[in-house]
């Protein structure tokens, strides 16, 4: 019972991680089911540095993730370089891309610019360890997962804002590193 009560007044990854409890969802890119235009319009609505890549928006399973700058390099080569990429192009990220009918565009496969590994950690995940990683790995963000579904993300900003709240001090004056 003892041990219980500690662990639960520490904070965890789920304390951390966007989105909080009222924000609109994680913002997710589909293996291969989006269009070169729901990509750009993602990239149009959205600032974050990278987005999740996922089976499906049902299944929330994690695949890997991809840069915002990568992605935009990426379409903007593809639609000057690329016979046949249009908006209505599929984006497939997979190793194997699905064939569709002989009158679609063509497929723009961005599997190269995927990381397929991104760090996770589960959403019970203590911060003191969480930051531990940050710092030893020199993490730009992570993932957050509940059995092995994807729930959220950590940015390395984040971390330093909950630092500075359990330290009450101004984020910009911690040193990280
Ligand atoms: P930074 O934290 O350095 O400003 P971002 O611009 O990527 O980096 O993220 C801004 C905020 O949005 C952070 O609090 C982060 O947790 C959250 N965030 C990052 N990526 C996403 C995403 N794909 N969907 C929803 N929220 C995100």
């Amino acid at each position: 019972l003892e041990a219980k009560e500690e662990f639960s007044h520490k904070t965890r990854a789920m304390d951390v991680m966007r989105p909080r409890k009222n924000d609109p969802p994680l913002t997710v890119i589909t293996q291969d089911s989006m269009t070169v235009e729901d990509v750009e319009t993602i990239i149009t609505k959205t600032t974050y540095s990278g987005y999740p890549v996922v089976v499906s928006r049902a299944s929330q399973r994690l695949v890997g993730f991809v840069l915002r700058r990568d992605l935009i390099i990426s379409i903007e080569n593809a639609r000057k370089k690329q016979d046949g990429i249009v908006s209505t192009s599929v984006i497939c990220f997979t190793d194997y891309c699905p064939p569709l009918p002989p009158s679609s565009p063509s497929v723009l496969k961005l599997r190269s610019i995927l990381d397929l590994s991104p760090f996770t950690v589960t959403d019970e995940t203590p911060m003191e360890i969480v930051v531990d990683i940050f710092r030893k790995l020199g993490l730009r963000q992570c993932l957050v997962t509940h059995n092995g579904k994807l729930l959220g993300i950590i940015t390395k900003k984040d971390v330093l804002k909950h630092i500075a709240q359990m330290a009450n001090q101004d984020p910009n004056s911690i040193l990280f590193n």
